[in-house]
């Protein structure tokens, strides 16, 4: 699930994106309203963080602007404003869930899963292909029941490739993915980590399609 963090204040929002990765959510961040806008526009987003005191708009009035267009986007909201009617005003026009700040990160983190889970997209599924099981929430993989240690590059790279399985996945959008997730990506890094992780599955699991990509067989099932 990807969530757009929308927060002006620098040092929180960095702390908050490094806690949403290292949770396995898949994390864009933006500082302001118009930049938010923009990304829920063009559907780069599964969820919202959206801090209400923002420097060109009102979290508010922008998460009304939402609603015009997209009624089912799962919104958070984060503000320093606690007083009771601005937490109905926050959830009258559309809000999910609300949190006054200070807040506890793992607190957010539970709301996150709870807004998660009723959507059905739950990153806490684990998902098993032939004898290989990978647990998203956990980073936990298991090859015949043995469990395997994963770096966190692999262990992206790897859940791309069951998430996808049956299709080819090309070193371009395994890049990006680890660029997505704010991994630092040398040249050939892709492929290093694809040669390691090849290492701990078993034989042929991880298919090359030459000079197009890679590729897992799909025989998937997941469970939450
Ligand atoms: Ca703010």
């Amino acid at each position: 699930m990807r969530i757009l963090l929308v927060e002006d204040d620098l040092p929180l929002a960095r702390a908050l994106h490094q806690s949403l990765r290292s949770e396995g959510f898949t994390a864009n961040h933006v500082a302001d309203a118009k930049s938010a806008m923009l990304t829920v526009t063009t559907n780069e987003c599964d969820m919202l963080i959206l801090d209400l005191g923002l420097p060109d708009m009102d979290g508010l009035t922008l998460l009304k602007q939402i609603r015009k267009n997209n009624n089912t986007l799962p919104v958070l909201i984060l503000t320093a404003r606690d007083s009771i009617e601005d937490k109905i005003k926050g959830l009258d026009q559309g809000a999910d869930d609300y949190l006054s700040k200070p807040f506890d990160v793992n607190e957010l983190i539970a709301r996150l899963r709870v807004i998660e889970r009723r959507l059905g997209t739950a990153t806490s599924s684990t998902i098993t292909i032939g004898n290989v099981c990978l647990n998203s929430a956990s980073h936990q993989l298991s090859v015949a029941g043995q469990e395997v240690e994963l770096s966190r590059k692999e262990f992206m790279l790897l859940k791309v490739l069951l998430e996808q399985a049956g299709r080819i996945q090309s070193r371009e959008q395994l890049e990006s993915k680890l660029y997505e997730w704010g991994e630092e990506v040398a040249s050939n890094a892709v492929e290093v980590h694809i040669h390691h992780l090849r290492k701990k599955l078993p034989k042929a699991f991880i298919k090359t399609i030459r000079g197009v990509g890679y590729s897992v067989k799909a025989a998937t099932s997941i469970e939450s």
